[in-house]
């Protein structure tokens, strides 16, 4: 019996804050199998990011069409249905809608409200964690579900609920802020991720990339020229599910990667598409990140 695959992605995401400090539950559901202890992305944004998680390639970047490419439902075959929830705008503009082409089933955040994502965040992961409970249990079994959630990324949520925008004059609000957004988004998914192992599922957690809180003095992730920094760069990752024995690995693997691990998870022949080795920025080798 193959295993129901849940591919969940906290956008923006750093690898330093999927500890139990910070997300307490969800650093413990990682620590039943696989963590990648030096995982990374080669982009900061979100839907190239994604097309690695997806195709194993950044087919956005390329400039190609994903067609051109086995995605991750292609590759699970006709053994699995296929389900996206997009709980963040970027990823549902008309640049990242190949990546979804073939994907059986698709939600999007912005399917009822027609408003940009940015002006209503305090919608979604309600909304998306609804649909998602609500999606799985139509979809045919066994399922493979990318479910990208929009927490952590800015702007953050407070306290109090009220989602505040980034403020470069105060970068040590800002980590303040994120963190509590961290632990929060932990609180309010952890459930799902738990149940998810406990019924036998095979989940890998990761992000799309990190953050920048002040890190040389910049914010965010987007622009190319803060994709050197490790605090964008490196992403946690970590695969449970049946048969998966805890450890901690420390060999440099790209998001990239992703579809291989899946497959492999599930004893599925997998066929490379291209070297995945980083040309431009050699892992070990990432300039300093100043403060972290
Ligand atoms: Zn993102």
């Amino acid at each position: 019996m193959l295993p129901n695959i849940l591919l969940f992605v906290f956008d923006a995401l750093r690898r330093d804050h999927l500890v139990d400090a910070v997300m307490p539950r969800t650093d413990a559901v990682a620590k039943q199998g696989i963590r990648y202890l030096s995982a990374y992305t080669d982009v900061g944004v979100t839907d190239l990011s994604a097309s690695m998680m997806i195709y194993g390639i950044n087919v956005l970047g390329l400039g190609c069409d994903a067609p051109q490419f086995s995605s991750l439902p292609e590759r699970l075959g006709d053994n699995y249905s296929s389900l996206a929830v997009l709980a963040s705008g970027l990823l549902c503009n008309p640049t990242a809608a190949q990546l979804w082409t073939t994907f059986d089933t698709i939600w999007k955040c912005t399917d009822d409200t027609g408003e940009p994502y940015r002006y209503r965040p305090y919608l979604y992961p309600e909304k998306a964690l609804g649909a998602f409970r609500e999606l799985i249990w139509q979809q045919p079994q066994p399922w493979f579900a990318y479910f990208h959630v929009f927490p952590v990324h800015d702007p953050y949520r407070g306290d109090d609920g009220e989602y505040v925008e980034i403020d470069p004059s105060h970068p040590g609000l800002n980590a303040e802020r994120y963190q509590q957004y961290c632990t929060w988004a932990d609180t309010f998914y952890a459930p799902l991720l738990e149940e998810h192992v406990a019924s036998g599922g095979l989940l890998v957690v990761t992000s799309d990339h990190g953050e920048a809180l002040g890190n040389n003095g910049r914010f965010g992730h987007g622009e190319p020229r803060l994709w050197t920094l490790p605090s964008v760069r490196e992403i946690p990752l970590a695969v449970v599910g049946p048969g998966i024995e805890p450890i901690e690995e420390e060999t440099p693997i790209s998001n990239a990667e992703v579809p291989r691990l899946i497959c492999q998870s599930l004893g599925l022949h997998f066929e490379p598409i291209l070297d995945m080795q980083p040309k431009r920025y050699p892992v070990g080798n990432l300039p300093p990140d100043g403060k972290r």
